[in-house]
């Protein structure tokens, strides 16, 4: 494919980054929430937006379906980042990812217990390693989405999830017990259309970066 395919995820991310993507001269033909459209044209005819899951922009980029994209540090953890190079963090869809448990659990005790404990979420990965750093014995049960509904429904004793404001977990009688790391997006660029499309896509990069700082 000749020009540029950059792949995007509805939401705060494609939101947050149509400044980035104007700093760079790129203005997309539609609104994604508005128009069913999953390929989207811009302003210019050799750039073009193709909208995906959150999780699957880095998949598109490690394979070339698109050259670039943009993703969280969550979902690039979990995917391993093969074959992505990543220049930037645009610092945009700002969050933490933590472990948080229903209120009166005591979580610091059973983790001194050396209890085992049951942790639901979607981030597998972030959360063995996290575990298995502090010598935590754990039961990691995968789930797709709504992790605060784990812990209410017996399911798990904690979870590890993306926390902002707290509302999600207060509103479910649940409290952040730990912070795991702190979380934003990422440009992501496909290692070989880097070289092969330097000259298309290091001015996009570079006026991206200008615009981030
Ligand atoms: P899907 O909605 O397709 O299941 P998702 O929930 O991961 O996927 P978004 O909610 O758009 O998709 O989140 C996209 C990215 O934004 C996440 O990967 C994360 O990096 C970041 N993010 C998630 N939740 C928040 C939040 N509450 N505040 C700020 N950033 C967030
Ligand atoms: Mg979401």
């Amino acid at each position: 494919m000749s020009g540029i395919t950059i792949a995007l995820s509805k939401g705060r991310i494609f939101e947050e980054t149509l400044p980035l993507l104007a700093a760079a001269g790129i203005v997309p033909a539609e609104d994604p929430e508005k128009s069913r459209k999953l390929i989207i044209g811009t302003n210019r005819d050799d750039v073009r937006v193709v909208i995906v899951r959150a999780s699957d922009v880095p998949t598109y980029v490690q394979y070339g379906a698109a050259d670039m994209g943009i993703a969280g540090k969550d979902v690039l953890l979990e995917h391993g980042g093969a074959g992505l190079y990543q220049p930037l963090d645009l610092n945009i869809a700002r969050c933490r990812m933590c472990v948080a448990a229903p209120v009166g659990f005591d979580y610091a005790a059973a983790v001194r217990r050396g209890a085992r404990l049951r942790i639901a979420t979607k981030y597998i990965a972030v959360a063995r390693e996290h575990f298995a750093a502090k010598g935590v014995h754990v039961d990691l049960i995968k789930l797709y989405g709504s992790m605060e509904l784990a812990p209410l429904a017996g399911l798990a004793e904690a979870i590890v999830d993306l926390v902002s404001s707290g509302a999600t977990l207060k509103a479910n009688h649940l409290v952040e017990v730990e912070q795991i790391m702190s979380i934003s997006s990422r440009l992501v660029v496909n290692q070989a259309a880097l070289k092969m499309k330097r000259e298309l896509l290091q001015p996009v990069i570079a006026a991206i970066e200008k615009a981030v700082r």
